[in-house]
This record gives structure tokens, sequence and C-alpha cells, in this order.
């Protein structure tokens, strides 16, 4: 994978931002999603955010590389610490961390989100509790995607500022709402496994010297739901 050929779950990433946006990368690592963006020029302007050194170094080496210094500015920074009020970025994207990462960068940067028109993440896990973030913070998931590649499954969401209280329920949050109304293959793929995993997780607690009732019954429940959901 380089800049000038992402991966599909990069691509599917990249596809969601709007033409002519100020983008934040938030652990860019390489840089190739930043430095894409530039050159396909549907981002005017990008900050490629790093927390670790190793990976800010690749950064840095890439986009030198391609001589693009004046639009990608690499920041060593932790979250959205990466974000200046004078770079107006009106994207922030968050790719490839734990959901529960994704969200503990969005809070505790949310001064950074005043003026951001759109998040676009994606969790590796841990995507109900991110949306329900977002549904908090009055964000509304305008966009959800699933890409399959290399044996994985990745959720994309894409949530936008509007100002007023947004509600999920507990199986729009477990499913994404958009995602459970449009279905399709790689979807039922996915809880198909899950529900395979949380059916064996539920037979071992079952044989247990001592059954752990709650989490028997917590089990129960979501595999109740996964089958209602994929009938
Ligand atoms: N975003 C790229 C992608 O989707 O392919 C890279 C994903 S990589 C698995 C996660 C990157 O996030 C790592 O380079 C890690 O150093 C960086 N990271 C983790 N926590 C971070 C934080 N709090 N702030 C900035 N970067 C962070």
């Amino acid at each position: 994978m380089d800049e000038h050929h992402l991966s599909q779950r990069l691509q599917a990433v990249a596809s969601f931002v709007k033409p002519g946006s100020r983008i934040a990368d938030i652990g860019a690592d390489h840089a190739y999603l930043a430095a894409a963006l530039i050159l396909e020029k549907r981002a005017l302007f990008a900050i490629a955010g790093e927390v670790a050194k190793g990976p800010f170094e690749n950064a840095v080496e890439e986009v030198k590389g391609q001589g693009l210094e004046k639009k990608i500015e690499l920041r060593l920074a932790d979250g959205l610490a990466a974000i200046h009020d004078d770079d107006h970025i009106d994207t922030v994207i968050i790719a490839g961390m734990g959901g529960a990462l994704i969200r503990r960068i969005l809070d505790e940067g949310q001064a950074k989100l005043g003026a951001v028109k759109r998040l676009i993440l994606q969790p590796n896990v841990g995507a109900p509790n991110l949306r329900r973030w977002l549904a908090a913070h009055r964000f509304q998931i305008n966009h959800e995607q699933m890409v399959e590649e290399d044996g994985h499954i990745y959720e994309i969401i894409v949530a936008d500022p509007v100002g007023m209280p947004v509600h999920y329920d507990d199986r729009e949050l477990m499913f994404g709402p958009l995602l459970l109304e449009k279905g399709g293959p790689v979807f039922d793929k996915k809880w198909q496994d899950e529900l395979a995993r949380d059916q064996h997780t539920l037979t071992q607690l079952e044989q247990a010297k001592q059954v752990p009732v709650a989490k028997k019954h917590s089990f129960q429940q979501r595999i109740e739901l996964i089958q209602e959901v994929l009938r």
C-alpha cells in the first residue's frame, strides 16, 4: 500500500471526504491517506497527527518524498491536540483504532470540534459505544459502510453535527442505524460470525461450576437480538 494504492478500507474512508475539505487525520501512521487525499485534490489541506515517534517519522518521510510539505502539516501530538484553531479543519478522520480510543480522543478534544462539519471514523472494535458518544454529542450518523478486506470486516461511520438531540435505540447502537437498514451479505456475515461466537461463549458459561447469571442473561439477550436481525 502507498499513497497511490490505498487499501480498500482507506479508499472507503477517503470516499466520504467532501471535495475541498480541510482534513485532520488523527493516528495518521505513514500519512498515506492524507497524501492520497491531497494528491487527488479532494482535500485542500491536511493535518497528519501522530502520537508515536516511529509512525510520525514515517509520515515525515512520506510527505517530504512526495513534496507535499505545503499542503500537509505533520504534528506529533496526542489526539485532537494536533489541530490548531487557525488550521480551519472541517473534517476529522480517525481510523484503524479501537472504538474506546476513538471515543477518548473525541471526548478529550471536544473543544477542537466546534467548527468541524464531519467526523469519519473507522473503529476496529467497539462501534456501539462510539455511536452512543456521537448521539450524546449531537452528531448524526449520515453514512455507514462495511468493508471486507483480508479476512476482516471493518465498519466506517460518518457523522455530521446537527445541533439538536440525536437518539439511537439499542439495536441501532449495536448494528448501526444505516447498516441495519441496508443489510447485505457482508453485514450478514459479520453478524453470523458474532452469533456463533456468542453462542459458543454462552455454552461455556452454562457449563461453569457457578453459572454467572447476569452475564449469561446479557449473552442470551444479545443472541436473541442478532437472531431477530438476521431473520
Ligand atoms: N489511521 C491509519 C489507518 O487507518 O491505517 C493507521 C492506523 S494505526 C493501526 C493506529 C495509529 O494511531 C498508530 O500509528 C498510533 O500510533 C496512532 N495513535 C494511537 N493513539 C493515538 C492518539 N491518541 N493520538 C494520535 N495518534 C494515535
